[in-house]
């Protein structure tokens, strides 16, 4: 960490960048949330069960419950000696030779093993002929069939769904330890960027990348804090992180080393120590990471398709990092090209493209054009290609490496 040579350093890997970034990180504390308020968060820290489920032996069907070895055949009749209903204090007893009447839930009684469906029953006043032998065992759930006492029920650094809460709900739980959503700052840069309707006008266009970002953040986990936009002057960058208090800063815009492109001499005017600045990777040549003090900082490429998927291959695991999760970036799926594609660059290319799921498999097709400004042609496609720096063409029904957006929060 800490190198202070942006420029004497050349380009990095995608996989080298994730793993720079998320090695500066440090996961946020931990609160404790009720688990009406538990969806989507990230568990701190492993839970066990308080009780056992179930917590004796229950019936899963309505029915008898009998000693096995009492009805060893069809066409025998037991007394009736009381019944087991779901939600009694305590396991009733089942005195010998006699049957009990039981119900879904309930316990069943000491000195039972067997449930007889009601079904294969014939009920006379207190008499009860049995239709079928008893077999040992059938229609008992046994105590702790669903989990015992002490057992985890989920995992540190699990995005909570509703099954664990349901989980844990059941394993006696109403509230649990969480990671608190990072603070995650967005600012966008550019003179010529309009923040708004109202600040629309010539020269200028809407600000594209804050609102997006903005929801990514919260689609995977972080409290976003709207910095606005700042024009492409040291002051201006300066005085809109004045008093900022966030777990991490994106800034868009104004990373390259044009004359126009302040963010990098502004945030080492503050006291940023750079980690890496070049990637090789297309879309999105010039991401920044470094820290300023203990903030980590994350500068996306202006371009919108650029500083998306930028997002998507390095906020992602950022905020996985910061919530203590497993930050292994998009999962790869193989798919076969539809159509010829020619050689690559010597950057990784993330071309966009679009997915179809076909009798034998998936298969992929790329964009004609791929300029890293249209951002209408990101939004109508539904996955990237990735193609490494140098490979060479490539022909239809060849198989190649995609991510889906299907599947990753908000994208
Ligand atoms: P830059 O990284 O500042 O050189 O910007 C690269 C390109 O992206 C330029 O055409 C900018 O106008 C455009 N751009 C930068 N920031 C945004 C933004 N927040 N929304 C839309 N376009 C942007
Ligand atoms: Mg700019």
């Amino acid at each position: 960490m800490g190198m202070d040579k942006p420029f004497g350093k050349s380009a990095i890997s995608v996989d080298e960048a994730r793993r720079l970034i998320t090695a500066e990180i440090r996961c946020v504390e931990e609160e404790v949330v009720s688990l009406s308020d538990a969806l989507g968060r990230v568990s701190a820290a492993r839970v066990k069960a308080v009780v056992t489920s179930p917590p004796f032996d229950v019936s899963a069907m309505d029915g008898y419950a009998v000693h096995a070895a009492d009805v060893p055949s069809a066409d025998t009749v037991l007394p009736l000696s009381g019944v087991s209903k779901a939600g009694i204090p305590a396991v009733p007893t089942l005195a010998p030779g006699t049957c009990m009447r039981i119900f879904t839930g309930a316990p069943v009684p000491t000195g039972a093993d067997a449930i007889v469906i009601q079904e294969d029953v014939d009920a006379d006043g207190g008499w009860i002929m049995f239709r079928v032998k008893a077999e040992a065992g059938l229609y008992v759930r046994r105590a702790g069939l669903n989990f015992n006492a002490g057992a985890q029920v989920v995992a540190a650094g699990r995005v909570l769904t509703a099954r664990d809460i349901g989980l844990l709900a059941a394993a006696g739980h109403d509230r649990i330890a969480v990671r608190r959503r990072p603070r995650i700052a967005v600012l966008s840069t550019g003179d010529e960027l309009a923040a708004d309707m109202e600040t629309g006008g010539p020269g200028r266009i809407f600000d594209a990348n804050r609102p997006a970002l903005i929801a990514l953040v919260r689609a995977w986990g972080g409290e976003p804090v709207d910095l606005g936009v700042a024009g492409d002057d040291d002051a201006a960058i300066t005085t809109a992180l004045s008093g900022l208090k966030a777990d991490l800063l994106l800034v868009t815009g104004g990373a390259s080393v044009g004359d126009h492109d302040r963010v990098r001499p502004a945030l080492q005017a503050l006291g940023l120590s750079f980690n890496f600045w070049k990637i090789r990777m297309r879309p999105g040549k010039p991401l920044m990471s470094g820290m300023l003090g203990n903030m980590p900082v994350l500068g996306l490429p202006g371009n919108p398709v650029s500083a998306l998927v930028c997002a998507l291959l390095f906020l992602e695991p950022a905020i996985c990092a910061l919530t203590g999760r497993d930050a292994a970036g998009p999962q790869f799926e193989i798919a076969r090209l539809s159509a010829p594609i020619g050689k690559t660059g010597e950057r990784d290319d993330y071309l966009r493209a679009v997915v179809t799921t076909g009798d034998d498999g998936l298969s992929v097709a790329a964009f004609p054009q791929q300029d890293s400004s249209m951002l209408a042609l990101l939004a109508s496609a539904n996955a990237l290609l990735f193609r490494p720096a140098g490979a060479p063409p490539a022909e239809a029904g060849e198989p190649v490496q995609i991510v889906r957006f299907d599947g990753i929060a908000g994208f």
